[in-house]
């Protein structure tokens, strides 16, 4: 019920009220009465506005809230992204927009093993107690041939069960590419390590005496070592650069001025006088210093290394547009067969592993260019003709360095 007065305010009419009254009866005096009461009330009530405990103004009772509609089973399952079915003895009873997608647009009404067409799923299915306990099992098959589902199933009160089936192939390629990555890597350093032991074992015999096996033992030995060392070092690198991937580089860059020094630093390598650069007007971009710099050595690095004997490795550098600056290396080696292309910046992929491992490559070369390029919100193109040659083009933005 609705409140007007406090009870205070309620008590004191009621006694300006009685007032009035015996005002009335012992001066038989009705106007006067009337006065009394009225002045008595008014009093009261501009009292009563600030100092009552009780509200004052008339309170709105909170409202009933609005009966919550249960959206119907269809509406809810299909607002689910993911494939889901309820099944019900057997058959599918409902199945929603995911499930269709995966399985087919017949399924509503068939046996659930004909729906779900595979071997472990059915016989899980079948079981009446395994959506009570049974974990999830993993289907591989269901839909596209690569991809892999997880599939978990609760069995509900009234017997029907819903069957859940998640992609989980994403996941399943990440994992697949860490076990990948860390077998490589232990690989790629386990090769030169067993050299390096070899040769210390020949060393402490006495071949070690002989000081014309010694020095060309401890060349090897060392060549195995910087082999090693290098690898150490792309390895950082690429974890380094991994982990700042969402850290946006915040330095000014000038791109012209760290092409000049890369050549320069390159300059001790056996192809560096066939480098020739063209370098254009372009602006300071934003960006990481170290990581372009190593970006530019590993580009030009592999242009010279696998770009041929006495022809020229070209470096130009332009505006791409107004908001993108061009790199571009072009060698004219033996170029890259078109279905290598793909792979190039895959972690220890190689065309050649000969060839790259005589040349010193790590075969992480592109895969940090790679990283490098995504952490600079830019783009990276590998074209190539074999017999004609390679060109590597990595297009970086501007953003105006405030
Ligand atoms: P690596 O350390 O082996 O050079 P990269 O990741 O830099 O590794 O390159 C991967 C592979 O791509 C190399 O092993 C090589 O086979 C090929 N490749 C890269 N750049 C060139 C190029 N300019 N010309 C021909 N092949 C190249």
């Amino acid at each position: 019920m609705p409140v007007f007065f406090g009870l205070r305010s309620f008590l004191a009419i009621a006694l300006v009220a009685l007032g009035a009254l015996a005002s009335l009866l012992m001066n038989g005096d009705a106007q006067g009465g009337l006065i009394v009461l009225v002045c008595g009330v008014a009093a009261v009530l501009v009292a009563s506005g600030a100092h009552d405990d009780a509200p004052t103004a008339i309170v709105a009772a909170p409202a009933v809230p609005a009966a919550v509609q249960a959206p119907q089973l269809a509406a809810v399952i299909e607002a689910i992204a993911e494939p889901l079915l309820v099944i019900a003895d057997h058959h599918v009873e409902a199945a929603n927009q995911g499930a269709r997608e995966l399985l087919g647009q017949h399924i509503l009404g068939e046996d659930v093993r004909v729906a779900i067409r595979h071997p472990a799923a059915a016989e899980r299915l079948m079981d009446p107690q395994d959506g009570a306990n049974g974990g999830p099992i993993h289907l591989v098959g269901l839909g596209a041939r690569e991809q892999r589902w997880e599939m978990r199933m609760r069995n509900l009160d009234d017997g029907r069960r819903v069957v859940h089936l998640i992609d989980r192939t994403g996941s399943y390629a990440a994992e697949r590419m860490r076990v990948d990555f860390v077998a490589n890597a232990s690989h790629e350093l386990r090769t030169p390590l067993a050299s390096l032991l070899g040769y210390v074992e020949t060393l402490a015999d006495e071949a070690g005496d002989d000081p014309e096996i010694r020095g060309r033992f401890l060349k090897i030995m060392f060549g195995e070592a910087r082999r090693m060392q290098r690898l150490i070092d792309d390895l950082i690198s690429l974890s380094r650069i991994e982990a700042e991937k969402y850290r946006a580089p915040n330095q000014s860059v000038n791109m012209g001025d760290l092409v000049g020094q890369v050549c320069q630093e390159l300059s001790g390598s056996p192809r560096a006088a066939d480098v020739v650069t063209q370098i254009g007007d372009v602006p300071p971009i934003r960006g990481d210093m170290t990581q372009l710099s190593q970006l530019l050595h590993n580009v030009i690095g592999n242009a010279m290394k696998y770009g041929r004997e006495g022809t020229p490795v070209t470096v130009t550098l332009i505006p791409d547009g107004t908001s993108m600056v061009r790199l571009t290396v072009t060698d004219e080696g033996e170029g890259i067969p078109a279905q290598h292309l793909p792979r190039l910046t895959e972690r220890f992929y190689r065309v050649d592993s000969g060839r790259s491992r005589s040349l010193g490559g790590t075969g992480l070369g592109l895969a940090i260019v790679k990283h490098v390029v995504e952490r600079h919100r830019g783009r990276l193109d590998i074209s190539s003709v074999v017999g004609k040659g390679t060109a590597v083009t990595i297009l970086l933005p501007l953003q105006s360095v405030s």
